[in-house]
């Protein structure tokens, strides 16, 4: 089998959407590499007294709707191929939400499990003077991402605030409220996968949650919060994973309580309770539900995947977990996808709404947030089913066709420079 290679997906699903929905050739050719792509290497003292250095990037997509926005994310796998990947997605995240910015993403190859957490401030702090002169609240508004979370962007505030001799707030979005974050950013990714999907349900006639089968895949920011709002909602929350395995109840999973149990520092293989009997990765992804939500990483559902899976929906909590082939065999079998592009967009909605309230020194209610994303999703969810009606497409293809005329329209009014 051919080497998944994320960028290539990103652009091959860009090439379809571009003939499907008729973009233009010309302009379509700037936007399918990014404008800049920067690599660094990351000296850092470890604790023992060693030096390790670290690979980071930072891929600049498109900065044509606004300021370049995207998180950073820790990985061992992670390479400039898959930060290239994810930052076209952000452009094209950014454009479906119709938020005033482009996309950009970041990351640093290593396993942030094997580090200390004074290791951890040491690499993010030597990898924020490194990208400094990229980023600012006007330029590059980096956020959290895999494995990275708000004591991160802490770190980033303060380093970059120390290298311009003030405070900057607005430079990352997904800090701690203390340091002027937004109420409500921490669970607002998995808030908006659950929006996307009462939004699809709705539409096909089911008005509530209320029993819907969902299976969440990932127990990080995104898996996690989807599936403690979903079971908030009354849907019966079936199967759950995280890095060592899954755990299923077809009674339904207590969310909060499992949460809770990872968040003193277990993993999903040691948990018990009644009922719950324990799964493999795949066994997860193909069990029998109504709603899937792949919210760990690229490349889960894959054409051998997708032959195998038993849910009516997917909704994209990750960045990237369905391949170009698997696309094709779920439009075959009938099984409905909300695209990441729309489904994951609530956490760069609502890290929007965080920039806003530093620009303008204001703080919002959660209630203000939580409203105003919905708002805003429901609004984009209406555009993706006109652009359906008019084009007969899946709804990926829809997100796609509507991201690309708009960072095409962008691209064309203003011209070329110089
Ligand atoms: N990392 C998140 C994403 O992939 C959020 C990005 C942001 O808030 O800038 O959408």
């Amino acid at each position: 089998m051919k080497k998944y290679d994320p960028f290539e997906n990103v652009q091959t699903v860009m090439e379809q959407a571009a003939i499907l929905g008729k973009i233009d050739r010309r302009m379509f050719e700037i936007i399918k590499n990014p404008q800049r792509e920067t690599k660094v290497y990351l000296p850092v003292e470890m604790d023992d007294g060693s030096i390790r250095v670290f690979e980071g990037y930072r891929v600049q997509h498109s900065n044509i709707r606004g300021p370049f926005k995207g998180g950073i994310r820790y990985h061992q796998n992670c390479d400039l191929n898959e930060i290239k990947a994810l930052a076209t997605w952000m452009s094209l995240k950014c454009a479906v939400a119709n938020i005033p910015y482009g996309g950009a993403k970041g990351g640093i190859q290593v396993d942030p499990s094997t580090l200390s957490k004074r290791e951890l401030c040491r690499l993010t702090r030597r990898y924020t003077y490194a990208i400094e002169p990229l980023i600012g609240a006007d330029k590059d508004i980096p956020a959290p991402d895999v494995n990275t979370n708000a004591q991160t962007m802490a770190w980033v505030l303060d380093t970059y605030s120390m290298l311009h001799g003030k405070p900057c707030p607005g430079v990352v979005t997904g800090k701690p409220v203390e340091l002027g974050g937004s109420r409500g950013r921490a669970s607002a990714t998995g808030r908006g996968v659950v929006i996307a999907t009462q939004l699809v349900l709705k539409t096909n006639g089911v008005d509530s949650l209320d029993g819907v089968k969902v299976a969440v895949q990932g127990m990080g920011n995104v898996g996690a919060n989807a599936a403690r709002i979903f079971c908030h909602r009354n849907a019966c929350v079936v199967a759950l994973s995280d890095v060592s395995g899954g755990i299923y109840c077809e009674s339904g999973l207590d969310a909060d309580a499992v949460s809770a149990f990872l968040e003193e520092g277990h993993l999903l293989k040691d948990y018990q309770a009644e009922g719950v009997s324990h799964i493999s990765n795949t066994e997860l992804l193909t069990c029998d539900c109504d709603v899937l939500v792949p919210a760990a990483l690229e490349n889960q559902i894959n054409a051998e995947v997708a032959e195998q899976l038993r849910c009516r929906y997917i909704v994209e909590g990750a960045n990237g977990p369905t391949t170009v082939e698997a696309d094709a065999i779920l439009e075959q079998r009938g099984i409905t996808l909300i695209p990441d592009i729309f489904a994951n967009s609530g956490g760069v909605i609502v890290s929007y709404f965080e920039w806003v309230q530093n620009i303008q020194e204001l703080t919002w209610e959660r209630s203000q947030v939580n409203e105003m994303l919905e708002k805003l999703m429901t609004a984009s969810f209406g555009e993706l089913l006109e652009e359906r009606k008019k084009t007969a497409c899946s709804y990926r293809m829809a997100a796609y066709i509507v991201a690309l005329r708009r960072l095409l329209y962008a691209e064309d009014i203003k011209g070329l420079f110089p």
